[in-house]
């Protein structure tokens, strides 16, 4: 299968291009697209068969449902059972925005979309080519990551082609995505909303808006072995590059020591290290293949650079990957969750 790449600058010039993946939707097939938080790939969320291929084309496990994208919240009512007053007040605080919301889903989603699950993830997309594209295909779809499973996942078009060409019809190219990590998935089939995924509306956000909201254990460490994954996608690698990754958590200071010493011990054995590290503290690394998060300052942009970089270390055939800690205020609840799985849960903590 050839993959044709149509670029996106303006979703009204560009309509009859957005209007071809919208056609090709409503054929059963499925389409590369940007949002504001990674790219996706869809495909009519009430078709079963069309939601097959979706899992085809990306190596997914069958049993890791998919999140379904509506363009307006009239769609959500058909979805779901009911939608509680709380998860309504979320949607309409966060929508069109980075947050899944999941409830009781309906009979009319196929249960491979929600891998037999009986509660649906919905989220409304902020990316305008997204909207449009949703608008013209007229039906809701479900769209995971467009990355092969278990890799980073992509923020430009270039990363889906890298993972998916010859294996999709067609990528929506509309530039880099802005938030640079998934969505948030918050359950809010209990009395507390629960988050399950961290990611663009971060808990502060959430918290603001409906006062009490619990993150899942498994956010920060691995499920215990006889623990329910009440999130399937939680029991899998993600996220990971080829190179093993080691996530370190310690000062500037002793991070820029600890990654100097195993840079150079790793350059005299013949192979490359990569440092995944702030602009700040890699001013202080002085070995090794450095990439650079952005400012330390800003978690956004760290957020925003996160992927790429662990996808330039893989063209860049590093042996293995030391990445810094980042706080997990905000987005950085996010980042760390990504790098950490990214890590397999090896972490080494220089101050303890
Ligand atoms: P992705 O589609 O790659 O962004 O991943 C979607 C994430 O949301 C995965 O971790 C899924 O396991 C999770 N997810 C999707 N639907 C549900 C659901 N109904 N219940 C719990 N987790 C879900
Ligand atoms: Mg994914």
């Amino acid at each position: 299968m050839k993959t044709r790449v149509l670029t996106i600058t303006d979703p009204e010039e560009d309509i009859k291009k957005i209007q071809e993946a919208a056609d090709l939707i409503r054929a059963g097939e499925v389409v590369a697209f940007p949002t504001e938080t990674v790219y996706g790939l869809g495909a009519n969320a009430l078709e079963a068969e069309a939601v097959r291929k979706i899992f085809e084309a990306k190596g997914r496990p069958g049993d890791n449902p998919l999140i379904v994208h509506i363009y307006d919240v009239n769609q959500w009512k058909d979805l779901v059972e009911d939608i509680p007053k709380q998860a309504l007040l979320l949607a309409e605080a966060f929508w069109p925005g980075p947050l899944s919301i999941i409830l009781k889903k309906s009979s009319l989603i196929p249960e491979e979309v929600t891998a037999g699950l009986d509660t649906v993830g919905v989220r409304m997309p902020a990316h305008p080519a997204a909207l449009k594209l949703l608008a013209l295909a007229g039906v809701p779809v479900a769209a995971p990551s467009a990355n092969r499973s278990g890799k980073p996942s992509p923020t430009t078009a270039g990363h889906v082609l890298e993972d998916l060409n010859g294996r999709i019809p067609m990528i929506l190219d509309g530039g880099s995505s802005c938030v640079g990590v998934e969505s948030t998935v918050l359950d809010c089939t209990g009395e507390v909303p629960l988050i399950l995924r961290p990611g663009g509306v971060t808990p502060e956000m959430l918290r603001e808006k409906a006062g009490q909201v619990r993150i899942h254990s498994s956010v920060r460490r691995p499920l215990f072995e006889d623990e329910k994954a009440i999130s399937p996608g939680m029991k899998y690698v993600h996220y990971a590059p080829n190179a093993p990754v080691v996530l370190i958590r310690g000062s500037v200071y002793s991070f820029a020591d600890y990654v100097n010493r195993k840079a150079l011990e790793l350059e005299r054995e013949g192979k490359k290290a990569g440092i995944l590290a702030t602009e700040q503290s890699l001013r202080k690394c002085r070995y090794g293949i450095r990439l650079s998060l952005g400012d330390g300052n800003n978690p956004s942009e760290i957020a925003g650079n996160l992927f790429a970089c662990l996808r330039e270390f893989d063209s860049l055939g590093v042996d293995l990957i030391l990445a810094e800690a980042v706080e997990e205020k905000g987005i950085g609840l996010a980042v760390m969750n990504r790098i950490v799985k990214a890590a397999g849960f090896h972490v080494i903590d220089l101050e303890s």
